[in-house]
């Protein structure tokens, strides 16, 4: 299959920083459409795969799947962009297309497994997919979404990505006018989650440990902000939500927070992937018919739903345009829970 190299950034070990590499990136087949990428969103997710933080990690890893540009070049039975369209990419580029999930437009829990942007794998190439961190990308159109032209672009990239994994959520547990739902951290999917839930007409509580996000949370447009280490907070909400998302990506308890969750309420873990500790107290889950859930990105046609919903209530995501060269000072800020509120890499700066 023929191959043109581009410049991407990348890493080759989990304790090693990023730098600039070259990958290769197929020609477009008939249905492919390939996209001059100009700006990628920075996912928790993308530091967690460099460091190997959820092991399996393949190296070079080049993260990056909150993708937005424009369409350079479509292969010959492409139908739904057209050069020079705007044009996103998310964390999904393939998938069977023939199990339950894949025929439902539930390929992020397609059954036989779906490609990654980053570190799944390479159907076409062999080995594995490297992500938006690139000059380029070269998606089957199935997995392109049509970008609403009104928005910042370099705002909507997160969307592909923090937008999608929360509105998921939000529109599985169907929250709309009255609902009350919780977030719990305010970072990147945090941010986005508060914003949602708000457009689809929630009352909008967030958890944060961080009394300094206080003002940023209500100016988002949280009703109120519940500072998470403070139990006589804490207590004011006990009984109180419907749906708790719950973003925080590394080991916590969340017991306090079942705690608030109303009769038939559910908490839907999105960040943290493993075994959790404390042990989960099931007698509040029992007397209150209450559910700890799971839920991961979401589906093609969910994503363009969001997209539309984000075009129409002009919704996008606060961010700090970084350079590419920025990349790895930006994980470290991250790590300190210091992004207002997701990075956004200006990837014209990695043609320089
Ligand atoms: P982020 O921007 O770093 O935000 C995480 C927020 O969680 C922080 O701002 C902080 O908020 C809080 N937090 C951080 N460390 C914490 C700790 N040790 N204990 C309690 N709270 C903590 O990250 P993100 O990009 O939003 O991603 C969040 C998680 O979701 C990551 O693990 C990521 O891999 C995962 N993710 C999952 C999916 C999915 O499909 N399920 C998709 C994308 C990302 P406060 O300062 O307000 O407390
Ligand atoms: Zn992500
Ligand atoms: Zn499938």
């Amino acid at each position: 299959m023929k191959t043109t190299i581009v410049k991407a950034f990348g890493t080759k070990a989990a304790d090693k920083p990023l730098i600039q590499m070259d990958i290769e990136r197929r020609d477009t087949t008939a249905k492919d459409v390939e996209i001059e990428i100009l700006y990628c969103g920075v996912c928790h997710s993308d530091l967690h795969t460099a460091r190997n933080d959820w092991g399996g990690t393949k190296y070079p890893a080049v993260p990056g799947h909150e993708i937005v540009g424009k369409v350079t070049k479509v292969g010959s039975e492409v139908t739904k962009l057209k050069v020079g369209d705007l044009a996103g990419v998310g964390c999904i580029v393939d998938s069977c297309r023939e199990c339950n999930s894949c025929e439902h437009d539930l390929e992020q829990y397609c059954q036989n497994g779906m490609t990654g942007t980053y570190n799944g794998k390479d159907k076409h190439l062999g080995g594995h997919t490297f992500g938006g961190y690139s000059e380029k990308v070269v998606v089957d159109e199935h997995y392109v979404l049509k970008v609403p032209s009104n928005l910042n672009l370099a705002a909507v990239a997160p969307l592909l990505c923090a937008g999608i994994t929360t509105w998921s959520p939000l529109r599985h547990w169907k929250v709309g006018k009255g609902s009350k739902v919780a977030v719990v951290g305010l970072g990147g999917l945090g941010h986005m989650a508060i914003k949602l839930a708000k457009g689809l007409g929630a009352e909008v509580t967030l958890f944060s440990r961080t009394p300094d996000k206080k003002q940023d949370g209500l100016d988002l447009g949280a009703n109120e902000v519940i500072i998470s280490t403070d139990a006589e907070q804490m207590k004011s909400v006990r009984g109180k939500f419907d749906l708790i998302i719950d973003t925080v990506p590394y080991i916590h308890d969340i017991n306090p927070y079942v705690s608030t969750l109303s009769i038939n309420g559910t908490i839907v873990l999105v960040g943290y992937l493993g075994g959790l500790e404390p042990f989960l107290n099931t007698v509040p889950l029992i007397l209150g018919r209450k559910s700890v859930a799971g839920s991961v990105i979401g589906g093609i046609a969910e994503t363009q739903e969001m997209l539309d919903f984000c075009g129409e209530h002009n919704i996008v995501s606060e961010i700090e345009i970084i350079n590419m060269q920025d990349i790895n000072e930006a994980y470290e800020r991250m790590l300190k829970s210091d992004v207002r509120y997701r990075f956004v890499i200006d990837m014209a700066s990695l043609k320089k």
